[in-house]
């Protein structure tokens, strides 16, 4: 489909450019007086300056009484076609064209019904966070301003999500979403991690597995240390500094000069302090 337009406007493209794509997917009603409707999914060109104003049809549904009935039906030949064209680029006239999605633009009603969500409008409808609708003045009314952020890892959210989206097909969604994944499992084991730890030792030990934890993968001069971490430490250091070197050999702990430099933004004068001045004159 894609290489039967391309190839009279070859011209406008460098070779070896990375072509990136925009889509419009939408219905469009074809009579006030019926459910007749279009379904059109719409191609553009981001980063092609000649063909800015170009926009052509890569696929349409029509349907008498509604719309597609599964978002992956309507879409699986446009996947199939941009999964092959994203893997293998496309060769036109001795010249390689690779493609990328950068894009896909459609409105409310389009857009959950490709990520096969429920619609906008549901108690449990909003894309961006996981608030609770309430139907006020015969409108769904989204009051509740911190919900909580959605993402993939609350994708066991049945109240929104129907199924998987047919976007997901898509090469570099896949990878997205697996490099999010990944992320997720290890915020999830490091929570465990931390859960367990501090239930099963003492402040101190927990203190010090979490700082070794979270410190020892990193260089030396990128290690940042919390302020209870640092007093931790001080007292380690404080007790015997031979020790602590010793220590410092063996685990991942603040320099004995990060310590020094706690000390020295502690101002420590002689005298009395006033507040224990005042104390003692209310007695
Ligand atoms: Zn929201």
């Amino acid at each position: 489909m894609l290489l039967k337009f391309l190839t009279p406007h070859i011209e406008h493209f460098e070779n070896n450019v990375t072509v990136q794509l925009s889509f419009n997917i939408d219905g469009v009603p074809l009579s006030s007086s019926s459910k007749s409707s279009f379904w059109p999914i719409l191609l553009s060109f981001v980063n092609v300056p000649n063909l800015l104003k170009t926009v052509i049809p890569v696929g349409l549904y029509h349907g008498k009484f509604k719309k597609p009935s599964s978002s992956f039906e309507f879409l699986n030949p446009f996947i199939t076609e941009m999964n092959e064209i994203i893997s293998n680029g496309l060769e036109i006239n001795e010249k390689i064209l690779k493609f990328k999605i950068s894009q896909v633009i459609c409105d409310a009603p389009a857009k959950s019904f490709l990520l096969n969500v429920k619609n906008h409008n549901a108690y449990h409808g909003c894309n961006s966070c996981i608030v609770e609708g309430t139907y006020f003045n015969h409108r769904m009314s989204f009051l509740d301003m911190d919900a909580p952020l959605r993402t993939d890892r609350n994708k066991q959210d049945e109240y929104y999500y129907k199924d998987n989206s047919p976007l997901e097909d898509l090469p570099g969604a896949k990878k997205q979403l697996f490099k999010q994944q990944l992320k997720a499992a290890e915020r999830m084991s490091e929570k465990y991690l931390n859960h367990n730890f501090s239930e099963k030792m003492t402040a101190a030990a927990s203190l010090f597995t979490k700082l070794q934890l979270k410190e020892t993968k990193k260089k030396n001069k990128g290690r940042r240390f919390t302020l209870d971490e640092k007093i931790m430490s001080l007292s380690l250091y404080k007790r015997n500094p031979k020790c602590y070197c010793l220590l410092s050999i063996m685990f991942t702990l603040p320099s004995p000069r990060t310590l020094q430099n706690v000390l020295s933004s502690v101002s420590i004068t002689t005298g009395v302090s006033p507040i224990v001045m005042k104390v003692l004159r209310k007695i």
